[in-house]
């Protein structure tokens, strides 16, 4: 059978994945804002075929060399940025296991990425994809496919969850969820017991908007925000907002499950800089987005070497996610830097992480790349 169009495009994609490893990075750099400092020379430089980018790093003052699967303009807005990810998308509706995450420093743009702002042409990453997953579930429906979409949301906070949909139904705004935790189900996917799981009205786009809309303004305001001096919007927390896909064929009986999950991660500043250490509550805030950063490079890096034991175990993020940090799970990282000269240790700090988790997908590919040293 010969392959066209979208089709084609979808089995490139997954025939790509294949040979490169699952695991993709891409690099955002958000423009200058007002409230940056006021010298806009950037140390980031970024190549014109969008692969590599320099930075200048502060003790040398020279040039650092780095190759990614994408590395996006400061200028590239929301609808481009969509458009490098959407075949990620798609494949939770054939069935895979995605996760995309955000990593970086706290005003880095993580956050515009994953949620954006409002309904227009600044959303990011989660309601496009709830867009596209809509509209393709019903493209799919005259193939006799029937989806059924549900959505989560939750939040890891100092290694424990909590639901951020929690008092969807209740219409109250509860501080503290139940106390969920992660387990295996009868098919051996993660799952959270006790996670409010909300049906997405697939038979009316306008109606699985409101849905949508109505859950992140419940998600929205049970969010855990504590001010440092960095970001009084700081999120010291991860959260995921969760998918799950499940198709079934009418006419030839077939079955996928699919997973889609949008991590915006915790701030990867190190604890001097906002000067936590101060305070023992934000220490221990500090400590736990350390630890549950440093395991996702780890199992990364496990990934890499093909390590026999991969410790997904070790923080609650690595545990919930390891169906898409496995097997035929597929992940994105998108590593967000800021451009400014003050940010740039930071910026080195997140593109060495970055430079680690893209090794991952390289450990066995042909391509030839020169790796700066660090
Ligand atoms: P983080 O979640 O990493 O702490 P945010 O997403 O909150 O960072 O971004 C910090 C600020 O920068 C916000 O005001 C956000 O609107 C703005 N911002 C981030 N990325 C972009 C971008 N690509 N274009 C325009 N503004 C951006
Ligand atoms: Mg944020």
């Amino acid at each position: 059978e010969l392959l066209k169009g979208e089709k084609l495009r979808r089995h490139m994609h997954n025939c790509i994945q294949e040979l490169r490893g699952n695991i993709r990075v891409f690099v955002r750099t958000r423009p200058f804002l007002p409230g940056d400092e006021q010298d806009k020379n950037s140390p980031i430089n970024i190549t014109p075929d969008g692969e590599s980018m320099s930075i200048i790093d502060r003790r040398s003052g020279k040039p650092l060399n780095f190759h990614f699967d994408k590395v996006f303009l400061p200028s590239a807005g929301q609808e481009t940025v969509f458009q490098e990810v959407s075949d990620f998308v798609q494949s939770a509706l054939d069935g895979y296991n995605v996760c995309l995450f955000s990593y970086g420093q706290t005003g880095s743009g993580k956050t515009h990425t994953m949620q954006g702002c409002g309904n227009g042409p600044m959303r990011g990453i989660i309601p496009r994809a709830v867009e596209q997953v809509l509209a393709q579930a019903n493209n799919l429906s005259t193939q006799k496919w029937a989806f059924t979409l549900s959505a989560s949301f939750l939040e890891i906070y100092n290694e424990g969850l909590k639901d951020l949909l929690v008092s969807i139904h209740s219409g109250q705004n509860s501080i503290h969820g139940q106390k969920l935790s992660i387990k295996r189900d009868n098919e051996s996917k993660m799952f959270v017991q006790g996670l409010t799981t909300v049906p997405i009205d697939t038979t009316s786009s306008s109606e699985a908007k409101r849905q949508l809309e109505a859950l992140m303004m419940v998600a929205a305001q049970s969010r855990s925000v504590a001010s440092t001096k960095m970001n009084s919007q700081s999120s010291r927390s991860h959260s995921i907002f969760m998918m799950q896909l499940k198709g079934f064929n009418e006419d030839t009986g077939a079955s996928v499950c699919g997973a889609l999950n949008l991590c915006d991660l915790a701030g990867s500043e190190r604890l001097d800089r906002s000067e936590a250490n101060f305070d023992s509550a934000r220490l221990k805030e500090t400590q736990s987005i350390n630890k549950s950063l440093s395991c996702l490079g780890v199992v990364f890096n496990s990934l890499a070497i093909g390590a026999s034991h991969i410790p997904y175990r070790n923080s609650k993020l690595t545990y919930l996610l390891q169906d898409c940090l496995s097997g035929d799970g597929k992940a994105l990282m998108f590593v967000n830097l800021s451009p400014t000269t003050e940010s740039s240790g930071e910026s080195l700090c997140s593109l060495r992480f970055a430079q680690r988790v893209n090794q991952v997908e390289l450990g066995k590919a042909t391509k030839n790349i020169a790796y700066t040293k660090t």
